[in-house]
């Protein structure tokens, strides 16, 4: 056994009772039918590498990075077994190894050279607001006690400027003061975490972030993205015990006002609406209710609950990084899951993740349903 083998990746090698209860849900499984890609599996390949009966195979990267982190099994597990864990260590154990996907060590550069996870220009970062300047040009970077922080993919991904934008458009409409970081935003660091890699690098990234907060005056924090949700509410906490911030998933903000009739929807929406849970706000974070308040709230929305829903929803494939590496896979996934959504009756999918937004939206093509995302719904419904 070396140092740098994290004892996470046999700790549950030995809890783990082989009776593949996890198997019937695994995102991955499902998918590829094979049963080195079970949750039992990637357990007894993390203890084998732990204890050298194993090395590092293209097949074992395969198995430890393609896993989506969804946390299905951890809910099936009667042994109380964290796949999501072990899989964590072994993946950090593969990195610092030096073994790990291309994808993964370009990622990795990118979050310490630019601070983004697109190798882009930090100073870019409001180009998601290009078409709304008017509209932020007095929030940027000013004394306030709420902060948005918008996140990476939202920042710098076109598709999904939208996001932001309907939020911020929100928030004005109802008056509702905040801050934005501007090019002073870093990534969470959540591609970090999801590698198991909680050393100096990601705690640069969190230390810079929570400054740049502090620096505003600034007490909550409402992110839109579920994975800088978990990092800022989860992680940072980790690393932080005296983290001086409430954070907020923005699907919270907008049902509290909608619970204290700040904001009232009166427009209607005549669609059957199926909402597809993120893995981290559902699952992880347990945000179930808020986006479904926001949308009961909606005239004439028809929100569908389907026979696998909120702690057991499906995952859309692209989350863990599997995306980054294995992009086949995360569309056959999220090609299966629209597929269920409309033999549900589905005639629109509402996403409150923009990772989610991400890989669902090449998954509707040339089918008949639509993908809105709720922040974009809600603004849309206020015109
Ligand atoms: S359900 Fe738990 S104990 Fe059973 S095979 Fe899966 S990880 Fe092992
Ligand atoms: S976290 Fe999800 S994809 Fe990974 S092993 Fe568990 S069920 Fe499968």
């Amino acid at each position: 056994m070396t140092e740098n083998k994290d004892t996470m990746m046999i700790k549950h090698y030995y809890l783990c009772t082989s009776c593949g209860t996890c198997r019937e849900k695994c995102t991955i499984l499902r998918n590829d039918l094979l049963e080195s890609f079970s949750p039992r599996s990637r357990v007894t390949i993390a203890g084998d590498l732990f204890l050298n009966k194993l090395g590092i195979t293209q097949r074992v990267k395969d198995v430890i990075f393609s896993c989506t982190l969804c946390g299905l099994c951890h809910n099936s597990c009667p042994s109380g077994v964290d796949v999501m864990e072990t899989v964590k260590a072994t993946r950090r154990y593969i990195l610092e190894k030096g073994a790990g996907p291309e994808s993964l060590k370009a990622l990795i550069n990118s979050l310490m050279d630019e601070k983004n996870i697109f190798m882009l220009d930090n100073s870019d970062r409001m180009d998601w607001a290009a078409d709304i300047e008017e509209d932020v040009k007095d929030k940027i970077k000013k004394q306030a006690e709420t902060a948005i922080y918008v996140g990476c993919q939202e920042s710098f991904k076109g598709s999904l400027y939208n996001i932001p934008e309907a939020l911020v458009l929100i928030f004005n409409r109802l008056n509702y003061d905040y801050t934005l970081l501007g090019e002073d935003e870093w990534c969470c660091g959540a591609p970090f975490f999801l590698l198991g890699l909680k050393d100096e690098k990601s705690k640069q990234l969190m230390v810079h972030n929570v400054e740049a907060m502090k620096s505003l005056g600034v007490k909550k924090i409402i992110t839109t993205c579920p994975g800088c949700y978990k990092a800022w509410n989860e992680e940072y906490r980790k690393m932080d015990k005296e983290l001086p911030f409430e954070i907020k998933h923005s699907t919270e903000i907008l049902a509290d006002f909608i619970k204290d009739n700040t904001l009232k929807i009166t427009k209607p929406f005549k669609a059957k609406v199926v909402f597809q849970d993120p893995c981290e706000l559902g699952r992880h974070s347990g945000i179930y209710e808020a986006p479904r308040i926001i949308l009961k709230n909606i005239p004439e929305l028809e929100l569908i609950e389907l026979e696998r829903e909120k702690a057991d929803a499906y995952c859309c494939g692209g989350g863990g990084l599997c995306k980054a590496t294995y992009p086949d896979t995360a569309a056959e996934i999220a090609g299966s899951v629209v597929d269920k959504y409309i033999d549900a009756g589905a005639e629109v999918i509402v996403t409150s993740c923009p990772a989610c937004f991400d890989n669902l939206v090449g998954a509707i093509e040339g089918k008949d349903v639509k993908l809105i995302d709720i922040h974009d719904l809600v603004f849309s419904l206020l015109n």
